[in-house]
């Protein structure tokens, strides 16, 4: 079944940086790339041609304001019995229509029409 929490792509926006892949301080400009979604490097520049020759340097790598889902493992998918039944039967209980694919598992799987 489809990973509720990432809906299938296998990523979740990284809540270290919110998704922006990076930290900033305004004070100094010093930026920080966030290292839980793959940057790397920090760097402290007072002027804005400094920074930006630093980019173009690649100096510091942002990262990419995404994680893996730690729910699917970053499969985007979930095998696990239990919780695919846990989650139909809260769905019947707050009469929620099943999805399709859903619908096919418990069909093929269970042999349940439902
Ligand atoms: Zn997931
Ligand atoms: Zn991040």
């Amino acid at each position: 079944m489809v990973c509720d929490i990432c809906k299938g792509s296998g990523k979740v926006v990284c809540s270290n940086c919110e998704g922006k892949g990076y930290f900033m301080d305004r004070m100094d400009y010093t930026y920080y790339a966030c290292l839980a979604c793959g940057g790397s490097g920090t760097g402290s520049y007072y002027s804005i041609p400094s920074i930006l020759k630093a980019a173009s340097k690649g100096e510091i790598k942002f990262g990419s304001g995404w994680v893996k889902c730690s729910k699917c493992n970053g499969t985007g998918l979930l095998s696990n019995d239990y919780e695919f039944l846990l989650s139909i039967i809260k769905k019947l209980l707050e009469k929620k229509e099943l999805l399709q694919e859903e619908i096919n598992i418990l069909r093929n799987k269970y042999n349940l029409m439902l």
